[in-house]
């Protein structure tokens, strides 16, 4: 049985995510950790569907891209913010009173 012929018969029992549900188990994938239930249905989504598999590599390498470059920010002490700005900032934030 080819893998399209899988997932054909898995789409008619109704186990199979659509390609919409599946994007959206990847993005809350990303926030939180997904039931086992979840995690079963996209790894059987994943296997026969290349555009979602390619969909959830992309999210993973754009987070790790961003974890490196936030890793990056923080750790440069160069970066200061203008004179100007952390005026204005301290001025807004004393007339609030939280
Ligand atoms: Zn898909």
């Amino acid at each position: 049985m080819s893998r399209d012929q899988l997932g054909s018969r898995i789409k008619k029992v109704g186990f199979m995510l659509t390609c919409k549900e599946a994007s959206k188990l990847v993005s809350q994938s990303l926030d939180r950790p997904l039931t086992l239930s979840d995690r079963i249905k996209l790894r059987f989504h994943l296997f026969i569907c290349d555009a979602c598999k390619r969909f959830n590599a992309q999210m993973f390498q754009l987070r790790a891209a961003l974890n490196s470059l936030v890793k990056y920010a923080e750790s440069d002490t160069t970066v200061t913010l203008p004179l100007e700005a952390r005026v204005r900032i301290t001025k807004t934030l004393e007339s609030k009173h939280y």
